[in-house]
């Protein structure tokens, strides 16, 4: 009988990332106008083709994150001009590639998942055509021995008569048939063995693959990244954006950093925009955005 053998082994993957990002804050000079005593006039400085938005999008955006402090102040405090002296800049850095990374790495992961799991199923039919087999093997070892005894017992006897001699020529024809049958069986489940194998060693490639991109990950962008921040300074006035991964968080960066221009500094709820790093959701400002804004432009409410 051939032996079954499997070589199964999985390689443990993997623990993914949740960056944090957060707003850099680059300290303003002191600006030569009083905060919000004019608006803050921007326009679009450069967008990096890698990020595949045209200029009306980034404007859209701009036009969403201003609102809700224009709306909070009573008054415009920042609105787009093409002329605008404070640029927007979507710059690809680093830390963007590094973005586009991890959304590779995302996908890479749960390719494995899938694949993983389709091996386990795999894995589970084998274990129970293993079972089946065993079994099988054990019942024909069983038939096997007792036709032996039965032939030795008859030889020792000098034969047996016609009549037995046929019943044991068929219970040998019999037994044949069984073990053919029984080697046809390990032939299928060594080919699954060979299949599962093989995609075991694709998987653990894969493994390999991903860890080497986690790896170039956690390397380029560490535990945290700054995804924009607001430069005033000898050059002008410009807030950068260093990276993104979907539209809103986008338009939350642009929203902070727009406080920033506007003069404001940050706040101490994680909700907040003017939070120091970017953990809440939506474009709403909290208490204390407003509290901020209105301190600094000295709005009474
Ligand atoms: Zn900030």
């Amino acid at each position: 009988m051939n032996a079954v053998k499997a070589g199964i082994e999985y390689v443990l993957v993997l623990s993914v990332l949740g960056a944090t990002g957060y707003f850099l804050y680059t300290k303003a000079v002191p600006l030569l106008t009083p905060p919000c005593s004019t608006s803050v006039e921007y326009s679009i400085g450069s967008i990096d083709p890698r990020y595949g938005l045209s200029t009306s999008t980034l404007v859209s955006y701009l036009k969403e994150a201003e609102a809700p402090w224009n709306k909070a102040a009573g008054k415009t405090v920042a609105t787009y001009m093409e002329t605008g002296s404070l640029k927007v800049n979507l710059v690809y850095s680093e830390q963007q590639a590094a973005t586009s990374l991890g959304k590779n790495i995302d996908a890479d992961q749960k390719v494995y998942v899938a694949a993983k799991a389709s091996l386990e199923s795999l894995r589970r039919a084998f274990e129970q055509q293993k079972n089946a087999y065993e079994a099988a093997v054990a019942s024909f070892n069983a038939a096997s021995e007792a036709y032996s005894a039965e032939v030795a017992k008859w030889n020792a006897r000098g034969g047996a008569p016609k009549e037995i001699f046929q019943q044991l020529e068929n219970q040998k024809r019999s037994l044949e048939a069984r073990q053919a049958s029984l080697a046809r069986d390990a032939a299928d489940i060594n080919s699954l063995v060979t299949k599962i194998n093989q995609g075991v060693t694709a998987l653990n490639a894969a493994a390999k693959k991903i860890n080497a991109k986690v790896s170039t990950y956690n390397s380029a962008v560490g535990d945290d990244f700054d995804q924009g921040d607001y430069v005033s300074d000898a050059q002008g006035k410009r807030i950068n954006v260093f990276e993104f991964t979907k539209a809103a968080d986008l338009k939350r960066v642009l929203e902070h950093e727009l406080g920033h221009a506007i003069g404001l500094g940050h706040v101490e709820n994680p909700a907040s925009i003017m939070y120091s790093y970017n953990v809440g959701s939506g474009l709403a400002l909290t208490e204390e955005d407003v509290a901020e804004l209105k301190a600094v432009c000295k709005i009474k409410s």
